[in-house]
């Protein structure tokens, strides 16, 4: 942390945590590499003192999943830091999904580190997006492989052997894209729906 970064504190105007520009100050070291210096408030530029214990870490055990295994172990958050399910973070190299979590006995939807007993996680480098190919009055299903990042949008070709489809709308998490120039990331998406855009034969020649 330096001069001119910005970092969260409360703020007694604000009576909340707000943003602050750090106008003086440094490291602390008698403050475990806290932070110790005068900051102004960027929602109501008043300035004042702040001092900001590092975040102690502290271990969540965490059952991760992968494919059909899964296995028990633990992840590093600070005590602090506030958790909420479907967070992706890193670990061990893999990007993760959070998807449950325990906290006193009882399943929550969000906590601090410091309170939460239990997590469950799936890797989550490449998520499976649901296909549906329409043609006529049937509808067949294909999967597609992607990292969580690749986006998808109406008008969009895929090949899934001799077949070439196009999307014709996607269902998000949320709602029904129907538009071209709307792309959607792979892990908002629900399903995509094509319609048979060529079909090869197999005696056809390239
Ligand atoms: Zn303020």
């Amino acid at each position: 942390m330096k001069k001119g970064s910005v970092i969260y504190a409360h703020c007694e105007s604000c009576e909340e945590e707000t943003p602050h520009r750090i106008l003086k100050g440094t490291i602390d070291q008698s403050l475990d590499e806290g932070f110790s210096g005068t900051v102004q408030c960027q929602t109501c530029k008043g300035v004042h003192h702040v001092e900001i214990p590092a975040e102690k870490p502290c271990m969540v055990p965490m059952v991760l999943s992968e494919g059909e295994n899964s296995r028990k172990v633990e992840i590093q958050f600070g005590r602090e830091e506030g958790i909420i399910i479907n967070d992706e973070v890193f670990f061990e190299d893999h990007n993760i999904l959070i998807t449950s979590m325990e906290s006193e006995g009882k399943r929550v939807k969000r906590g601090l580190a410091r309170d939460i007993s239990m997590l469950w996680a799936v890797v989550f480098d490449t998520v499976k997006v649901k296909v549906a190919i329409v043609k006529g009055s049937t509808t067949a299903s294909e999967v597609v492989e992607a990292v969580p990042d690749e986006e998808f949008a109406v008008g969009d070709l895929l090949e899934f052997g001799r077949k070439k489809v196009m999307i014709t709308k996607i269902k998000t998490i949320r709602k029904m894209v129907y538009r071209e120039g709307r792309p959607v990331e792979a892990r908002d998406i629900r399903r995509l729906y094509t319609r048979i855009a060529r079909e090869r034969r197999l005696n056809d020649t390239k």
